[in-house]
């Protein structure tokens, strides 16, 4: 298996990663990973692993879960591609009728592509299309708006939405015009800080411009006024006639460090953009399928939005598949003679690739019964006890962030102030190596620690990753790097 090793150094350019340390084993030595069962991957050696990361967010019930496994087989004996493009097939009919049963209201068509990416791309120009050949009053409406920190894939398009320095500063000359407005990160917030931001529990909902917080609210505890929102409402007033849709993570900034929103923000984000006539974009490519508790994260304060953007989690995790889907109201402005050219021109390959589809099938028959999301609520609150009651003592714990199956742990070198460690302290990734031996693998986002569990998780199994991130930073040489 050393020989896997030196062949990936000599050929392999691996995603977000810096080749040059790879390849010199610093921090890590490269892992490979040779089965799965359950939540538990097993490297070739022969060592198991937790998969805290869910492989990279998108595991939903375990790996080789006899359900999906099947279904995917099956599949297999009919046929492992034919192509959506002037044709059609069973799985893909069957998933897309699914989907809409289960999406916010007013969801009517489903759009394939591969990934998270291509499924937020394909709103963009959908979006955008759909404003130029509406009936009654076409417009060019050539800007979006977006939230700082935000995290919408890595293509041209997705990266123009994006609003995480890191990733996205560096092509800004290649990039469309977005107008971004602030995060809703209450415990980093310019105008009135909450001391914590921890996941907002028990969810309390109030109006834009209407209630007051109440106690119990990360809001209640400042001077409050929604100046988020209020930057949302200038934007659409100054610009909104010129934006084709406002792109949002719903509830959680997933890939900008598990950032929680307040209670509220999301639905006054929707009231906003309904009110200036600018289509909602929510994209669900990590939040969605139950993830933080609910089958979407709009379903926590009843948001319908206009168009819907889901990948990671919609085959359960096994194979490339992403769906946009669409209001009757959007699909309808692209009908015509053909001659009249308002067909949506996009798609790909392999779009709709049956085998993925009848992954998501089986994924969906899954979430659906054995009340698997009151399961993820029990695992939750498990992971939120467990955080706050061992991990939240060590002193290079900071802000700790979750909704549902989704959180983080800052790592600090003090706490007062949250004072950051220096980048090339790599903090978090040292965690995560040590966290290697405990027999837990997790990715680090910048200096925070995600964790993000596969959904059918058990209370049990979240207490002992707790206390498996205590021993491993206990491990740590913190004294070597600050
Ligand atoms: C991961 C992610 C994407 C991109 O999905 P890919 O499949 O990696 O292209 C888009 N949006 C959000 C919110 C994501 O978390």
């Amino acid at each position: 298996m050393e020989n896997l090793v030196r062949i990936d150094k000599r050929y392999v350019w691996h995603p977000f990663t810096q080749q040059e340390e790879w390849v010199k084993n610093f921090c890590e030595s490269p892992l490979v990973i040779a089965k799965g069962r359950g939540r538990t991957l097993t490297d070739s050696r022969g060592r198991t692993y937790f998969d805290g990361t869910s492989s990279l967010w998108a595991n939903v019930h375990g790996h080789r879960h006899p359900v999906i496994d099947r279904a995917v087989r099956s599949q297999l004996r009919k046929v492992a591609h034919s192509t959506f493009l002037g044709l059609t097939h069973e799985p893909g009919i069957l998933l897309a009728r699914e989907l809409v049963r289960l999406a916010p209201k007013g969801l009517a068509r489903v759009f394939y592509s591969d990934n998270g990416s291509t499924a937020v791309e394909a709103a963009l120009k959908m979006a955008f299309q759909h404003h130029r050949q509406k009936p009654g009053k076409p417009e060019l409406r050539p800007e979006f708006l977006t939230l700082e920190n935000s995290y919408h894939g890595d293509t041209i398009g997705s990266v123009s939405l994006g609003g995480i320095g890191l990733f996205h500063a560096k092509f800004r000359p290649l990039l469309f015009k977005t107008r971004s407005v602030m995060s809703p990160r209450c415990s980093a917030c310019p105008y009135n800080r909450a001391r914590t931001g921890t996941s907002p529990a028990p969810p309390v909902f109030y109006r834009y411009r209407g209630e007051r917080p109440r106690p119990g609210d990360v809001r209640a505890e400042t001077k409050c006024r929604w100046e988020c929102l209020g930057q949302v409402e200038s934007a659409l007033k100054k610009s909104g006639r010129r934006i084709s849709a406002a792109v949002i993570e719903p509830v959680v900034q997933g890939a900008g460090g598990i950032v929680v929103m307040p209670p509220g923000y999301l639905r006054g984000f929707a009231d906003l953009c309904r009110r200036a006539g600018v289509l909602l974009i929510a994209d669900e490519v990590a939040t969605g399928f139950g993830r933080t508790g609910r089958l979407f994260a709009c379903g926590h304060e009843g948001v319908a939005p206009d168009i819907l953007c889901l990948a990671k989690g919609i085959t359960g995790g096994y194979l490339p598949l992403a769906a946009t889907l669409a209001t009757e109201k959007i699909y309808r402005s692209f009908l015509g003679r053909h001659e009249d050219f308002r067909t949506f021109f996009h798609g790909h390959t392999y779009t709709a690739n049956p085998l993925a589809c009848a992954a998501a099938l089986a994924n969906i028959s899954l979430l659906k019964k054995n009340r698997s999301l009151a399961k993820v609520k029990d695992a939750a609150e498990a992971l939120r006890r467990a955080l706050a009651e061992r991990v939240a003592a060590h002193p290079r714990a900071g802000e700790i962030r979750q909704a549902g199956l989704m959180a983080a742990v800052d790592i600090v070198e003090a706490r007062a102030g949250s004072r950051p460690f220096p980048p090339g302290a790599r903090a978090a990734k040292r965690v995560c190596m040590k966290l290697r031996d405990e027999g837990v693998l997790l990715r680090p986002l910048g200096d925070a620690l995600v964790l993000m569990p596969p959904l059918t998780s058990t209370p049990a199994e979240m207490r002992a990753l707790a206390g498996r991130i205590l021993r491993a930073m206990a491990r740590v040489r913190w004294n070597a790097f600050s």
